[in-house]
C-alpha cells in the first residue's frame, strides 16, 4: 500500500525489519526526527508529550501518540496501529509494555534523554543502542521518487541563484539580502525556506556566519548558501558573488576552488570510498597552497535531513552506491579577508555523479 506522496511505507517496514534481524535488534523506538516519517509517513511534533513508534520484528507496529494529536495521524493499516494516550496515563509505560520480550532495542538518535532514561528504569534488562546507523542504512540510498523531489528542490534553488546574479548587492545589509533570498526560495518552488547564509567581506571567512547588519560595499566578496524543502526533501547550494571586479588574490583562489570542486565531482563513482571524494578536492586546494584554509569536510549527505549520511570526510570508508545524494562543497577561507565556497548536490549514478544543481559556478560580478 502506498502513500499519496508515492512512498511505499510497507516496503520500508519490511526492509528495516531485515536490518533489525541482521543487527540482532528486537525493538526499534522512534520519536522526533526524520526516521519516523521515513518509515511511517508520520512526523512527531517536537513537544514534551511523547510520540513514539514501537516497531518489533513481528506484528503490527504501534504508534503511541498524545490523544490530542491523534486526529492528525493518517491511519495506515498494516504499517502501524495507533495507541492514543490520555493526559493521566504514562506513555512510557505504554511503550515499555509494547516492547514485549525485547532484549535489545534501538532508539532514535534525536529522542529526548529523559524518555530514554525513563525507559531504562522501566526495562532495566533491555540493552539500548542508537537507531541512527540502522535506519541510515536504508535512508542513505534514495529511490527514484526521492531523487525526483531532490531534483525539483535543486532546480528551484538554481532559479534563485540565477535571480541573485541580477540583484543589486551594494548598499544592502546581509540580513536584507538573506530575507530577499529566503522569499525567492519559496517563490521559485520550495514549500519553505530552511536557512540562508549571506556572508560579506571578511565575514565570508566564517563558513556558518549568521547574516547580520553589515552593509555590503564595493569590493566585497559575498557568499550565499541557502536551501529549502520540496515535499520534505532539502536543497542546499552555495554560490559566490563579488561587488565589482575581484582582486588578483581572490580571482586566483577562486580558480583553484572551481578546479577542486570539479575534481571532487569527477571522482564520484559507485564503489569509491566517501573519503576519496574529500581527498580529490583537498589535493587540488593543498597543492595550490591553500590547504590550511579549507577548514571543513567536503560534503554531507542530504535527503529528509539537511545533513545526513554519507559524510564526505577523511576517515569515512563507506563505499558510494547508486542513489546516494550528497553535497560537494569545498571552500577557502582567508581570515580577515574573504571566504569562498562552491556547493552542488550530486546523486551517484552508474557512470558517476549527476549534479542536481546546474546554475553557473562562474563568479558572479554584481553591482
Ligand atoms: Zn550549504
Ligand atoms: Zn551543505
Amino acid at each position: 500500500m502506498s502513500d499519496p506522496n508515492g512512498f511505499d511505507h510497507l516496503d520500508r517496514l519490511v526492509r528495516v525489519r531485515v536490518a533489525m534481524s541482521e543487527n540482532d535488534i528486537d525493538a526499534l523506538l522512534l520519536s522526533v526526527g526524520a526516521d519516523l516519517p521515513y518509515l511511517t509517513g508520520y512526523e512527531a511534533m517536537p513537544l514534551e508529550r511523547l510520540t513514539m513508534a514501537v516497531i518489533r520484528r513481528h506484528g503490527e507496529p504501534v504508534l503511541v501518540v498524545p490523544e490530542l494529536e491523534a486526529p492528525r495521524v493518517e491511519r495506515k493499516p498494516g504499517v502501524f496501529s495507533v495507541r492514543a494516550w490520555g493526559e493521566t496515563e504514562d506513555p512510557l509505560r505504554i511503550v515499555a509494555d509494547a516492547m514485549g520480550e525485547a532484549r535489545r532495542a534501538a532508539i532514535g538518535e534525536a529522542t529526548w534523554s529523559r524518555f530514554l532514561l525513563a525507559l531504562q528504569t522501566l526495562r532495566p534488562e533491555v540493552e539500548f543502542e542508537t537507531a541512527g546507523p540502522l535506519v541510515a542504512s536504508l535512508r542513505v540510498c534514495k529511490d527514484p521518487r526521492e531523487i525526483e523531489l531532490l531534483r525539483r528542490a535543486g532546480a528551484a534553488a538554481d532559479r534563485v541563484v540565477e535571480r541573485l546574479r541580477d540583484e543589486p548587492f551594494g548598499g544592502r545589509s546581509e540580513r536584507e539580502l538573506a530575507q530577499a533570498t529566503a522569499a525567492m526560495t519559496v517563490e521559485e518552488g520550495h514549500d519553505s525556506a530552511a536557512f540562508t547564509i549571506v556572508a560579506a567581506g571578511p565575514n565570508g571567512a566564517s563558513p556558518h556566519h549568521e547574516a547580520g547588519d553589515r552593509v555590503i560595499e564595493a569590493g566585497d566578496a559575498v557568499i550565499i548558501d541557502f536551501g529549502g524543502r520540496v515535499g520534505s526533501y532539502c536543497s542546499d547550494t552555495t554560490r559566490c558573488f563579488h561587488v565589482g571586479p575581484p582582486t588578483a588574490a581572490y580571482a586566483e583562489a577562486y580558480e583553484v576552488l572551481g578546479i577542486a570542486q570539479q575534481a571532487a565531482v569527477e571522482a564520484v563513482l559507485p564503489g569509491i570510498e566517501a573519503q576519496a571524494i574529500d581527498r580529490a578536492a583537498r589535493r587540488v586546494i593543498s597543492d595550490a597552497g591553500y590547504g590550511d584554509f579549507f577548514i571543513h569536510r567536503t560534503g554531507h549527505g542530504i535527503g529528509l535531513d539537511l545533513h545526513e549520511e554519507p559524510y564526505i570526510v577523511e576517515g569515512n570508508d563507506l563505499a558510494l552506491a547508486e542513489g546516494m545524494t550528497f553535497s560537494i562543497e569545498p571552500g577557502i577561507y582567508i581570515p580577515g579577508e574573504f571566504g569562498m565556497r562552491i556547493e552542488d548536490i550530486v546523486v551517484v549514478g552508474a557512470g558517476g555523479a549527476v549534479r542536481l544543481n546546474r546554475s553557473s559556478r562562474d563568479l558572479a560580478i554584481v553591482e
